[in-house]
């Protein structure tokens, strides 16, 4: 991967970005496949202010087009269109917090055709697979820079989109508590405040509230959870058969690794999760002095120092040996 973009790079990426979406008579906006609270919320705040500009705007993502249903507060849902719905050519695209172009699913051909393709993400994984590419890992959300975006284009922030921004801004700064909170990340979450969100219900349908039948599943989940003391590491699995067991959908177990990360004894925390395919979505916590960003890259994914992940279709036991060959 190439050096990081500089300030200014990113600067003139965002200028190009807001001028080629000010020049456009459609917009086709995306994120990446499951999506998660930035993805969405960054993306559907864009969206909010096109709309209310009077620009057309239409947001997508790849099936399986459900959305976790503790994202269910975050507005304007109900405006995005199934992946088949999106155009297939389109002259102007955006893509957001998504690091590469298969993180797209079945909207990776669309990309590929599309004019122009403004990338605007904050994962220093990132492989920069735009036309005008907007990537700033020093960013704490994607929704950060979709906020500076609007800013360039002076189009008004609406309160939806404030919703959506506020949600992104919580889900990838857990809560303000993450590394990445810096004085910045409190002067925005200081302006999305000020449209009256609701952010009690917000971040409790977030963050702290779940099925019971969830909380069964996790445990049970919890309760085969495995301990490497010496390797500092902790990782538990949810199969299909869990999941059907305890009758919990895919989307509703994709917080699992915050409850395991919590694990005291371990540096690295691991969750994997098999999808309705049979393949895996392994989760990677890190307390940041192992990088599992790079234990990621090596199997196919990408991430964060702190946060990262792969899919892979070998079995959990074949997946964790690699993941502890990785580690020190
Ligand atoms: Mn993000």
């Amino acid at each position: 991967m190439t050096d990081r973009m500089s300030a200014e790079e990113v600067e003139d990426g965002l200028v190009a970005a807001a001028d080629a979406i000010l020049a456009a008579d459609e917009i086709a906006l995306a994120c990446h496949v499951n999506p998660d609270g930035d993805a969405l919320g960054s993306m559907l705040a864009l969206h909010h202010v096109l709309r209310a500009a009077g620009m057309r705007s239409i947001a997508s993502f790849s099936e399986p087009f459900t959305v976790a249903p503790h994202y269910r507060e975050l507005a304007g849902l109900e405006l995005l269109v199934p992946p088949d719905q999106f155009p297939r050519e389109p002259r102007v695209m955006v893509t957001f917090d998504c690091g590469s172009l298969a993180r797209l699913g079945d909207l990776e051909p669309v990309a590929k055709a599309a004019g122009e393709l403004v990338v605007i993400d904050h994962h220093v994984s990132n492989q920069r697979y735009g036309t005008i590419n907007v990537i700033d890992p020093a960013a704490a959300a994607s929704g950060v820079l979709v906020r500076r975006l609007i800013d360039l284009m002076r189009l008004p922030l609406t309160r939806d989109a404030a919703v959506c921004l506020y949600a992104a801004l919580v889900c990838d700064t857990g809560r303000f508590q993450y590394e990445s909170t810096t004085p910045e990340v409190f002067e925005l979450a200081k302006e999305l405040a000020s449209f009256d969100l609701p952010i009690a219900t917000l971040c409790r349908t977030l963050f702290e509230e779940h099925r019971f039948a969830y909380l069964q599943l996790m445990a049970d989940v919890l309760a085969h959870a495995v301990l490497i003391p010496e390797k500092r590491f902790v990782w538990a699995k949810v199969s299909v058969a869990d999941l059907e067991r305890h009758d919990v959908t895919f989307e509703e177990v994709e917080g699992l690794i915050d409850i395991v990360r919590r694990t005291r004894e371990a540096e690295v925390a691991c969750v994997l999760k098999e999808a309705p395919d049979g393949t895996w979505r392994v989760s990677l916590r890190s307390l940041g002095d192992v990088d599992v960003r790079l234990i990621a890259e090596q199997q196919g994914g990408g991430g964060h120092r702190f946060a990262a992940g792969f899919t892979s279709d070998e079995p959990d036991g074949v997946v964790v040996g690699k993941i502890l060959a990785a580690l020190p």
